[in-house]
């Protein structure tokens, strides 16, 4: 299915999703508010109570919602490693044909 690849590379190998450090995150819930493709979980009774809960939802090279949150508590991977390592995936796909 064309949604579960990007870029020719299977999704669920391509290491892209939004870090949170909870040394700066507040619970605001701007993040989970913005994002529409569930990437994010709310878990109130948890000390966590945001989680990364589906990275491979996330739109790879997308960083919006970083841009929501106030205290700069998410980051994302480089994303010339990134398309560096969908090329290499590739290759190697290509290889084992
Ligand atoms: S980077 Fe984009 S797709 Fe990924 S969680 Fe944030 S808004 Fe959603
Ligand atoms: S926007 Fe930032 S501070 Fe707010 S919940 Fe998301 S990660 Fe935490």
């Amino acid at each position: 299915m064309s949604e579960d690849t990007f870029m020719g590379a299977p999704r669920d190998k391509i290491d892209w999703a939004p870090t949170i450090d909870y040394t700066k995150c507040n619970y605001c819930m701007e993040c989970v508010k913005f994002c529409p493709h569930q990437v994010y979980e709310v878990r109130e009774a948890e000390e966590k109570r945001l989680i990364v809960k589906n990275p491979n939802n996330c739109v790879v090279f997308c960083r919006a919602c970083g841009k929501t949150c106030g205290p700069d508590a998410l980051s994302f991977p480089n994303k010339n490693e990134t398309t560096k390592k969908i090329k290499e995936i590739r290759k190697e796909m290509e290889q084992s044909e």
